[in-house]
C-alpha cells in the first residue's frame, strides 16, 4: 500500500505538533494533496528555485522546509512573482511542500538545541519557555574558554558561508554561560536570560540593536554577541529532523539538501 501525504503529515504532526508554533507563524502544509503518494522527502531550510530543482530531479514528492514560503499574506501567485513561480513549479512537478518552523524550534531536539549540542553546550533550559514544553532558544554553559576561541569553534561547526562569524566583544574575554537562538534572535536581545549570559549567539543582527545592546552590556554583564549565518545556524537541524522522521517513517526515502540557501554569496575582506 502506497504511503500518502496524509501519512507523512500525521508523522510530522507527531514529531512537531502544529500547536507548538508561535502565533505569528505559518507552519504546516503549503501545497499538495493529502491523497498524493510519497516515496521521497527532501529537507531544506528554504524552498528556493535551486532546492525545487534538486527535489524534482531526485523525484521527491515532498519538500519539508524549515521556513514557511507563505509566512506573510500574498495577493497573487502570478508566475512573474517568485512565490507564484515556486508554487507553480511545485504543483506542476507533483511535489508537495510542508513547513516545520517554530514548531520544530520549540522541541528539545530543535534548531537551537541542535546547534548548542554541536558546540558541546550543557543546556539548562530555553530562553523563552513554551506551554507545551521546550521553548525558543537555549541557555547553558560551555567549558571556560576565550570568546575568540568559542567563535572559532562555531565557525568550525557550522557550514561555510560568505558572511562567516562576526563577534561584538573582546577576543580574550572569558565565556562560560551562553544564550543561543538559531535564526533571527534580535527580538530576544532584551531578555534577562540573554543579558545575563557571557555571550549571545544568534543571526541577522543589525547595527543599532547590536550597538545599543553592547553599550548597555558595558554597564551590566558585558555580554558579547556572535552573529552567524541564519541558514547555517539552522541547517544543522535538518539532519536531526530527517533522522527523526526516518525513525517513524522507514518506508520513505529521506534526504537533506546540501544546497546553501544563504542569500550572501561572497564577501570582500578589507
Ligand atoms: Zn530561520
Amino acid at each position: 500500500m502506497s504511503i500518502t501525504l496524509a501519512d507523512i503529515t500525521a508523522s510530522i504532526e507527531s514529531l512537531w505538533p502544529i500547536a507548538g508554533q508561535e502565533d505569528w507563524d505559518a507552519s504546516g502544509l503549503v501545497t499538495g494533496s493529502l491523497t498524493a503518494p510519497v516515496t521521497k522527502v527532501l529537507f531544506a531550510v528554504d524552498v528556493t528555485d535551486d532546492v525545487i530543482t534538486e527535489a524534482l530531479e531526485w523525484g521527491a514528492e515532498l519538500i519539508v522546509a524549515h521556513h514557511p514560503l507563505l509566512l506573510r499574506g500574498v495577493t497573487t501567485i502570478s508566475e512573474d512573482r517568485y512565490k507564484g513561480d515556486i508554487v507553480a513549479r511545485l504543483i506542476r512537478g507533483g511535489c508537495s511542500l510542508i513547513s516545520v518552523h517554530t514548531n520544530g524550534d520549540r522541541v528539545e531536539t530543535g534548531t537551537s538545541a541542535t546547534l548548542a549540542r554541536e558546540l558541546s553546550m550543557t543546556i539548562t533550559g530555553p530562553i523563552v519557555s513554551h506551554e507545551l514544553g521546550g521553548g525558543i532558544g537555549v541557555v547553558g554553559t560551555v567549558s571556560s574558554q576565550r570568546l575568540g576561541d568559542f567563535a572559532r569553534l562555531i565557525a568550525d561547526v557550522i557550514p561555510n558561508t560568505a558572511s562567516g562569524v562576526r563577534v561584538a566583544g573582546d577576543f580574550a574575554s572569558t565565556v562560560t554561560t551562553v544564550a543561543l537562538c538559531a535564526g533571527a534572535g534580535d527580538s530576544l536581545l532584551g531578555h534577562p536570560a540573554v543579558r545575563a549570559a557571557d555571550v549571545y549567539v544568534t543571526s541577522d543582527l543589525r547595527h543599532h540593536p547590536t550597538s545599543e545592546f553592547r553599550e548597555q552590556a558595558r554597564l551590566d554583564n558585558g555580554t558579547a554577541l556572535i552573529d552567524i549565518s541564519h541558514w547555517a545556524a539552522e541547517w544543522l537541524w535538518l539532519d536531526v529532523a530527517a533522522e527523526q522522521l526516518r525513525e517513524v517513517r522507514p518506508d520513505v526515502e529521506i534526504r537533506v539538501s546540501d544546497i546553501s540557501t544563504d542569500p550572501w554569496t561572497f564577501q570582500v575582506v578589507q
